[in-house]
């Protein structure tokens, strides 16, 4: 399959849209204005039911929603837009509303990048002692865009707010400097978007470098879901395997972090070849998602994902919580509810299934995944755990927040049995800066 892409300027050429209300069309380009919005013939051939538009999850995972903008955002874009104004007064109005939508990555830029002699390394981020983070800049972008994405800055032209490295180089010189790094994660956008030659400038010199104390060479990527020929009939598709394999080769593993979220996403023959073909290499597939309304709020659709993972050989590995950035109000579910989907979807797979671990939080202090509810000295409380705190040490250690059915993220929490703060509190507000605590960055 040859990929075509469409964004904001060539939609309306989609043949299926025209079965589709002027309403919809009139969403997509107004929303589409202030939020990201690119989409392909896979994902319109293949994982879109037209037969249920709208209310499809993969239509609305991909196609700009009204409910997406606040109603008084929605209003003013339609004005500016329908009074025919020019580009830039266009472009002025979307990205006063973006602003607005805590752009988060605009944090990112600033915080947790590394440095190397005396010289901050933008295109990189250092949070967790064992893994750092690598965007490299041709790989920014992704085969199509989801609605919910929390990088949706660096999709929408606010320039100052890409952040990207070409510095493989410096990446290598860092990793070697760091002997705690045990694994390079590269994410983007969505790396697989590069063309092999691409990747392999930032691969092959970490390989080279022969660096004992790296293990663990990982990919972030959607594209298994939205261009699965990547490893099957692009171009260079059969470099890519050969580019896994020599990492096996050189003694590390190759981790492929796949987004799935929704099982219509894992079938069809392509998906389940280009698996096959990126577990030949050696590699291992594990996967994630959050728990998004409209998409896939719903235990029985969680627990046929995590199915459908484990029979095409991969193994789940986290099932995320919407974070706090652009149409988080349209996405969002509460906690409670997120921990309900879980326990649901947990409780009626096998234990193969159950090497994921969720609803977790993306958040300042770690990762925090809910781990259920109880009660204690009379009082209700909410249970969580740290799986990775910023610091180490506060890994694995659990923590109770006062019973709250209508918190969504875990700024929303208040710490049960009287206590003024959480173990961690003191010490993330010694870390942070003044910004990182008013902007919830990061
Ligand atoms: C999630 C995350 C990682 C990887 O965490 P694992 O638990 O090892 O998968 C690394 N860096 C950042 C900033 C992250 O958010
Ligand atoms: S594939 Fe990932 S980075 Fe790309 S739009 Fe979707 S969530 Fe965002």
């Amino acid at each position: 399959m040859k990929y075509s892409s469409y964004m904001l300027h060539n939609f309306r050429n989609i043949p299926q849209l025209k079965l589709v209300s002027p309403e919809i069309i009139e969403a997509i380009e107004i929303v589409g204005s202030v939020l990201p919005f690119k989409t392909n013939n896979y994902v319109i051939e293949n994982l879109i039911d037209w037969a249920n538009v709208p209310d499809d999850p993969m239509f609305k995972l991909t196609f700009p929603q009204r409910d997406m903008l606040k109603p008084e955002h929605y209003e003013r874009m339609r004005k500016v837009i329908s009074n025919g104004f020019d580009k830039q007064r266009i472009k002025d109005a979307a990205n006063e509303i973006r602003r607005q939508l805590n752009p988060q990555p605009a944090g990112q830029l600033e915080y947790n990048v590394p440095m190397i002699e005396g010289e901050k390394l933008f295109g990189m981020q250092h949070k967790y002692r064992e893994t750092v983070l690598f965007f490299p800049s041709q790989g920014q972008t992704c085969h199509a865009y989801c609605t919910f994405c929390f990088r949706w800055p660096q999709f929408v032209g606010i320039e100052d707010l890409k952040f990207a490295s070409r510095e493989a180089e410096l990446l290598v010189k860092y990793v070697k400097e760091h002997k705690e790094i045990s694994d390079v994660l590269f994410t983007g956008g969505d790396p697989m978007i590069m063309k092999t030659k691409h990747l392999e400038t930032y691969i092959r010199p970490l390989l080279e470098a022969n660096i004992e104390h790296l293990r663990n060479i990982r990919i972030g990527s959607k594209a298994l879901a939205y261009w699965p020929y990547r490893f099957l009939t692009d171009d260079d598709a059969d470099d890519l395997l050969r580019l896994f394999e020599d990492v096996k080769k050189a003694g590390k593993h190759l981790a492929y972090m796949a987004h799935f979220n929704h099982p219509v996403e894992l079938e069809g023959e392509a998906v389940e070849k280009a698996i096959k073909r990126i577990l030949n290499t050696g590699a291992l597939i594990r996967t994630q998602s959050p728990v998004l309304k409209h998409i896939n709020d719903d235990p029985k659709l969680w627990a046929d994902m995590w199915e459908k993972q484990v029979k095409l050989g991969c193994v789940p590995y986290y099932m995320f919580v919407a974070r706090n950035t652009g149409a988080q109000h349209y996405f969002s579910i509460p906690l409670i509810e997120a921990w309900n989907i879980f326990r649901k979807a947990y409780q009626s797979v096998s234990g193969i299934c159950r090497t994921v671990r969720g609803p977790c939080m993306s958040c300042m202090p770690g990762k925090v995944q809910m781990l259920g509810l109880s009660e204690a000295k009379d009082e209700k409380v909410m249970v969580f755990r740290m799986i990775r705190g910023r610091n180490p040490d506060w890994s694995a250690r659990p923590f109770f927040a006062k019973y709250d059915e209508e918190a969504i993220w875990y700024t929303e929490l208040q710490p049960a049995f009287g206590e003024e703060k959480f173990f961690f509190s003191d010490e993330l507000n010694k870390i942070l800066t003044p910004e990182e605590i008013e902007y919830d960055l990061e």
